[in-house]
């Protein structure tokens, strides 16, 4: 059995390498070559932790796995230790032999960054310039570093419900090259992708801050009753999302579905643009959404994508299991 610990992940993982690892899964789901398992979330009742499994097997590439683990909310301030904790298990397909152990925090954040990547590239107009983000959390860096390699940006602006967090998304657009703006959720209008991703249960993108020809991934509702956009965007909207049924239960889809504004059938699979099997964007002036939810497969992915770069770079710990 192989051990990657999180502490290597940074020099292993690369963005094109999950970027990559999510866009082929999306498309084994949606050829049906892989699925996920349902998914498990317990309060424990012990240190407000939130605790759960993410699995599922993936044929195509012979992934099996889970990712367990969850949020612990005192850690940071009683133990210096990053509230959200996770770790990958992969399992040999062929036996049911543990195969590896990879940390997953670092991966997380990689693997829904990716997401919406693959979103925009399949689905934002090939001539944005304007990236708008909704968010400026630990997560709200990771989606902007990954979606400016995405499109020629020439611009970033943000909004955030807590202001002070800004800098950590300006820096981000530093980093690249480009101006930033903070804005009002009004000044929305002038983005050609916006990515939202918070932890509200309130919505703050409304349809009036989004113009025709926009695509917006939402990628911070993940959890039933969490709410990032006006539900009825996504009856304006085409909306996609990585796998219907967290869409419809646990996403964005889970309010527009109950206000009987959309039906199942109105959330498309990525998976399908990617495989060529949906249009996706059909003309300019249509707004797109990808309702990201966070699949079990996606964290499979990247756990063997880093696992075969361990191997190769002859650091994966092996330990005999
Ligand atoms: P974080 O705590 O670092 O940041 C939270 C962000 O939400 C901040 O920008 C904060 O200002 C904002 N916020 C908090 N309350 C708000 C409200 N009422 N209205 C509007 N904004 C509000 O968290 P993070 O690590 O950046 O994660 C953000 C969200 O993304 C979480 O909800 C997390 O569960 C979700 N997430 C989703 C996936 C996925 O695959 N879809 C993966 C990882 C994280």
């Amino acid at each position: 059995m192989i051990i990657v610990p999180e502490r290597e992940i940074a020099g292993l993982m690369t963005r094109k390498a999950a970027f990559d690892a999510v866009e082929k899964v999306f498309a084994a789901m949606s050829a049906g070559d892989a699925y996920n398992f349902p998914v498990v979330r317990e309060a424990i009742g012990h240190e407000d932790a939130l605790y759960g499994f993410k699995g599922g097997f993936d044929q195509a590439g012979l992934t099996l796995g889970l990712k367990a683990g969850g949020y612990w909310p005192n850690n940071l301030e009683k133990r210096n230790l990053i509230n959200h904790q996770s770790t990958v298990f992969l399992f040999d397909p062929d036996t049911g032999k543990a195969k590896a152990m990879v940390g997953g925090n670092l991966l997380t954040a990689l693997r829904t960054a990716a997401a919406s990547s693959v979103s925009i590239k399949h689905l934002a107009r090939k001539d944005a310039k304007v990236i708008g983000m909704v968010g400026a959390g630990h997560q709200a860096t990771f989606q902007l570093r990954a979606a400016l390699e995405q499109r020629d940006f020439e611009k970033v602006i943000g909004w955030n419900l807590h202001p002070e967090m800004l800098p950590n998304i300006e820096k981000v657009a530093e980093e690249a090259g480009l101006p930033f703006e903070a804005v009002d959720l009004s000044g929305m209008t002038e983005a050609d992708v916006i990515i939202s991703i918070t932890s509200s249960f309130a919505p703050s993108l409304m349809a009036d801050h989004v113009s025709s020809g926009t695509h917006i991934a939402c990628m911070g509702t993940d959890t039933k009753g969490k709410k990032e956009v006006e539900a009825a965007l996504l009856e304006t909207a085409t909306v996609f999302t990585d796998e219907v049924a967290q869409s419809i239960s646990i996403g964005e889809a889970q309010h527009a579905i109950a206000e009987g504004l959309i039906s199942q059938n109105d959330v498309n699979e990525l998976g399908a643009v990617i495989n060529g099997t949906h249009a996706g964007r059909i003309d300019e002036d249509q707004i797109t959404l990808f309702d990201g939810t966070g699949v079990g497969l996606q964290d499979l992915a990247v756990a063997a994508s880093v696992v075969d770069l361990a191997a190769a770079k002859g650091i994966a710990i092996e330990v005999d299991f």
